[in-house]
């Protein structure tokens, strides 16, 4: 009987097309690759499904089989296929993330000598028999830079049977001994402290009868979370199974990344997203080959772990874990789905989880773990606020965090300093006519850096030297408003001008020193004060500093982000918690225009239940999650009134087919109306049941003007 497959092309469509199989192939394909010709060109193609029956008999068939073996495991079709579906991407785009990038390469096309002799031959003919005679064996690619236009006579040549042409996957890498036998120092765990203990036992159970659940682990900063992980995962390991960890692509760099190498060694693989290709293939094939620790960015869950047993969430509530480009899948609630799947168990740490998470574990969706007290039993810091309104002398420091950092250092410890803004003012204003100079491609302003004196944009990259005078009306007075991290160093340096100051953000990491040189000198004490952006912000651990400073509290409040209390407490908790890790007492100080805000109080007695009962008050008024289930559809074009004609266009189709009672927002132009020279508007849905979403786009179907693209996000994490 005639055997049809399902193939995702690598192609921008959702349907999944259609090719018999040869009656000599045998073997079962799903998860291979496959050579098709589609429209007359190879196409490589990747095995979805065997299916009965075609609905159209007009089948062609493959070509050839490219792998021996799959390379992509069923579970991962079926994770692929619900991706696709839940985050209304198509089905090649969310087959992508389990594939490393060279893997979905073109093959490469060889030529080799035929069977038959011939004796006439035209000249570029008789050029290429030569090639093929002399290597044997010829790439496409090298031929046709030796012989100028040769397909028509490759075409004639193979239909005479004097050469063969045949199409090759470059095969996986071996992976060398070497690497596999590295010893690494290991650590001695330490003795797990009663609450560690409890949460740990917890999990043993849920592993040991090899069911799926999810576990929150809430416990506050220096709380040994890191610690319940690794026993968590040795357990796992213990018992033939592998493990996930997911961290914020931030703490990649950091010593957390050296406290799974120290105890796992070289059963560790890392991914992170400044591997190289070629070293992404190699880290993918070693989780194949049975490596059983992954470490890794949001991508490292779409690994080809073998007999997966667990996966952990650190930060759970990070943005991070949020794709912005499609597909936009969030890894740690994708994470959920691939347990599931697989009946594993999932751990969600946090300090300050996610209001949907922290949610799920009071309806009992997510089972709760606490861990209330740091390890160590070293305090949690004293918080301090300072209330900018009332600094007599408004500047970037108060007096009191001055005096902080002056004590501070005094006594030989270090501090670090929180502004999470780079750039050195936020933007330029001319004192006279009130203009400031925002960027041509995108609809925001341009923020002033001062190492190169030049104005740049954050969205798209554009830079322009900075203008003495201003550009609409000529007058020389500029003003500087706002600042960024270049002039908080620039402020501790003229303040305290021995300190020793280190600048961390995207800014100083590109150059000079890495991340992981800055931190070095850090942890040396080499450094009196880290000045730095949120990425200093997360999974520090430096016993030397006392003080945390934070130069403005207000930057996630000021924006139009339902999340922004949220972000903020969270925040204000994270960068307190690198305070006073030592035996020493810590201190933070906070300052803020908003003293009152409740994300800002609650933060000062870290009290992250009073934060969730408010913020859950916010959220049930106005139906923001974890109360419903939103969906952000983005049109984005270069003319602004047809995408503004479409967006309207959208949400008139949303009305007339919405029968489930879903809220529509908008048509309204997106908090920045123009990014990289192209328009944008918005329209929110928004609904308790996310079905509903899907129901009322699927009615929809509804397909933008040429010249206007759709975004689709569910369950945005960004600003909405
Ligand atoms: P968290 O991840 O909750 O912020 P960590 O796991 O980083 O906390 O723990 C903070 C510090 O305490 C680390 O230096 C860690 O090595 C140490 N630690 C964790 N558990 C224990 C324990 N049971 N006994 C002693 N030290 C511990
Ligand atoms: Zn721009």
């Amino acid at each position: 009987m005639k055997r049809y497959i399902n193939l995702s092309l690598r192609i921008p469509t959702t349907r999944l097309y259609t090719y018999s199989v040869p009656e000599h192939i045998k073997k079962n394909l799903i998860g291979k690759r496959v050579l098709v010709l589609l429209k007359q060109k190879k196409a490589v193609g990747w095995v979805i499904e065997e299916i009965d029956r075609p609905d159209n008999l007009e089948i062609k068939e493959i070509i050839t089989v490219l792998d021996d073996e799959p390379i992509i495991s069923p579970q991962s079709i079926n994770l692929a296929k619900w991706t696709a579906e839940y985050y209304l991407c198509g089905l090649s785009e969310a087959l992508n993330l389990f594939i490393p990038p060279s893997l979905s390469q073109k093959p490469i096309t060889y030529i080799e000598k035929g069977s038959i002799e011939i004796t006439k031959a035209s000249p570029t003919q008789k050029l290429i028999l030569e090639l093929v005679k002399e290597k044997g064996r010829v790439s496409l690619s090298t031929l046709k830079s030796r012989v100028p236009s040769p397909y028509s006579c490759i075409k004639k040549l193979s239909a005479k049977g004097a050469i063969k042409v045949i199409s090759q996957v470059k095969p996986l890498p071996e992976i060398p001994k070497e690497i596999k036998a590295k010893e690494v120092a290991k650590d001695i765990p330490p003795v797990l402290s009663p609450d560690q203990k409890e949460a740990i036992d917890k999990i043993r159970l849920c592993i040991e009868k090899g069911s799926f659940s999810t576990f929150l682990l809430y416990g506050v900063t220096g709380s040994g979370k890191t610690e319940v992980y690794l026993r968590a995962i040795e357990d796992v390991i213990k018992r033939g199974r592998s493990a996930i960890v997911l961290l914020p692509e931030i703490s990649l760099t950091t010593q957390l990344i050296e406290r799974f190498k120290m105890r796992f060694g070289a059963e560790c693989a890392i991914i992170h997203s400044r591997l190289t290709t070629k070293e992404r293939l190699t880290e993918w094939q070693r989780i194949r080959q049975g490596c059983p620790v992954v470490v890794g960015a949001r991508s490292a869950l779409f690994s080809p772990s073998k007999n997966l047993g667990l996966i952990v969430v650190d930060e759970e509530q990070s943005s991070s874990y949020k794709q912005e480009n499609d597909p936009r899948y969030n890894a740690r609630d994708t994470a959920v789905m691939r347990a599931k799947m697989e009946k594993a168990v999932v751990i969600l740490g946090s300090a300050t989880p996610s209001l949907e998470s922290f949610h799920n574990s009071q309806i009992r969706r997510y089972e709760r773990l606490d861990l209330p007290e740091r390890v160590q039993k070293s305090r949690l810091p004293d918080v301090e606020i300072v209330d900018m309104r009332s600094e007599k002398t408004p500047g970037i420091f108060s007096q009191k965090l001055i005096k902080a950092i002056e004590e501070t250092v005094g006594s030989g410890h270090q501090v670090i300093l929180l502004m999470n803004r780079r750039g050195f003012s936020n933007y330029i204003q001319c004192y006279d006519c009130g203009s400031i100079p925002g960027c041509p491609n995108c609809d925001i302003t341009l923020t002033f850096h001062s190492s190169d004196k030049r104005l740049r944009c954050h969205y798209c990259g554009f830079s322009s030297s900075a203008p003495s005078v201003c550009p609409k009306c000529n007058a020389e007075r500029i003003k500087y408003s706002g600042f960024g991290t270049q002039q908080v160093e620039k402020e501790v340096l003229r303040i305290f001008p021995k300190m020793r100051v280190l600048r961390m953000d995207t800014d100083t990491t590109k150059k000079r020193l890495s991340h992981q040189e800055m931190l070095s000198l850090f942890a040396e004490k080499k450094v009196d004060c880290l000045v730095g952006t949120q990425m200093i912000s997360k999974g520090l651990h430096f016993p030397n500093v006392i003080l945390v400073g934070v130069i403005s509290a207000d930057i996630f409040l000021s924006l139009p982000d339902f999340r922004a209390a949220e972000k903020t407490f969270s925040l204000l908790t994270q960068v307190s918690g690198r305070s006073g890790r030592g035996e020493d007492y810590g201190r933070v100080v906070i300052q803020t225009y908003n003293p009152g805000h409740y994300a800002i109080q609650t933060a000062i007695h870290q009290d992250y239940s009073l934060f969730f009962q408010k913020e859950m008050e916010y959220r049930r008024e106005l139906l923001y999650p974890p109360f419903s289930r939103l969906l952000s559809l983005i049109l984005r074009g270069e003319n602004e009134e047809k995408v503004e004609k479409e967006a309207e266009r959208l949400s008139e189709v949303l009305l007339v087919n919405n029968k489930e009672d879903v809220h529509i927002l908008g048509p309204a132009p997106y908090y920045i109306s123009k990014i990289k020279k192209n328009y944008l508007y918005q329209v929110i849905l928004k609904t308790p049941d996310y079905k509903r979403l899907h129901r009322l786009l699927l009615a929809c179907d509804f397909k933008p003007a040429s010249g206007v693209s759709l975004i689709k996000d569910i369950d945005p994490v960004g600003v909405v």
